[in-house]
């Protein structure tokens, strides 16, 4: 006998016109889909005309449910795993059931679309050829400090989820921890009717959301400038972008630095922009 497959779907993160027409198509054929929440994803499926049967699916019955949907995909049913938001497994559940499917040689598809990680990424203005992202920090303000102490030295830059109860104690202990000089970029209810991205420094943002304590409210992306690597050939570039920054406008004082300095463009024009705000705050 043939088995199924288990189809890995994501779905919005905010705006229902994100979904793909492979995640539909998907979400239409398979026998089950199971949901992190049912009620969220039955409401999906109505918007959609789809009335599939939906088996909740989440960290508290994993276990039981998991060895259920193996036998069901053993005897030739197709399941779909989905989360609320965005991409199942970033930061959602399914880990169990992904690993048990290949321990039991069944098909693992992926059907990849929406995740708040690469949405707030793609728009930051930070370098993201490289990036560690670091999910929710704890919650505990102890372990928050411990964890961001542990990430100080970390050049990649940084990717944290965060929501409305916690992001202002987030920020604050940003600030503390990673120094008042780091660069941020908070993504707000992306793909939503409020969406937003404020940059600047933690105190910057922190100042953005007491403004106006509506905009805490939501859901949010933190991505942070990775720490500073100082080397020698950095110290080189920086007098050299100082001096053609002196000269030029910055997009052509990078494109000169990069020619004299063979350093890459994305760190050059982030180091620029460091400058210019230095001699600003000064
Ligand atoms: N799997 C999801 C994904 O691919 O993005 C993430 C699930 S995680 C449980 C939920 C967190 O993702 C939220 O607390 C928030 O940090 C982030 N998030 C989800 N939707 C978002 C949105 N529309 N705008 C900003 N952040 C969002």
């Amino acid at each position: 006998m043939t088995v199924g497959t288990l189809f890995v779907v994501a779905t919005p993160i905010g705006n229902l016109g994100d979904i793909s027409r492979r995640a539909v198509e998907t979400l239409g054929k398979v026998e089950v889909i199971a949901a992190e929440d049912t009620r969220v994803t039955k409401r999906l499926l109505g918007h959609l005309g789809l009335a599939t049967h939906c088996l909740a699916l989440h960290d508290h019955n994993e276990r039981e449910v998991v060895p259920r949907l193996i036998e069901r995909m053993g005897r030739g049913e197709s399941v779909a795993l989905v989360s609320d938001a965005g991409t199942p497994l970033i930061s959602d559940p399914g880990f169990l059931l992904i690993n048990a499917a290949y321990e039991n040689a069944i098909p693992v598809v992926a059907v990849p679309g929406p995740s708040a990680l690469s949405a707030a990424l793609s728009i930051a203005g930070m370098p993201v050829d490289r990036f560690a992202f670091e999910g929710f920090l704890p919650a505990k303000p102890g372990e928050r400090k411990r964890r961001l102490e542990g990430l100080a030295a970390e050049s990649r830059t940084l990717v944290f989820y965060e929501s409305s109860h916690r992001i202002m104690a987030m920020l604050e202990d940003l600030d503390l921890v990673l120094g008042p000089q780091r660069q941020i970029a908070l993504a707000h209810e992306l793909t939503k009717v409020h969406e937003s991205v404020e940059r600047g420094t933690a105190k910057q943002v922190l100042a953005w959301l007491r403004e106006d304590l509506n905009r805490t409210k939501g859901e949010f992306v933190a991505v942070v400038a990775g720490a500073p690597t100082v080397s020698h050939d950095a110290r080189q570039s920086d007098a050299v972008l100082s001096v053609l920054l002196e000269f030029l406008p910055t997009n052509q004082a990078v494109a000169a630095a990069g020619r004299l300095t063979g350093e890459k463009r994305n760190a050059l024009y982030q180091r620029a922009l460091e400058l210019q705000k230095h001699q600003t705050d000064s």
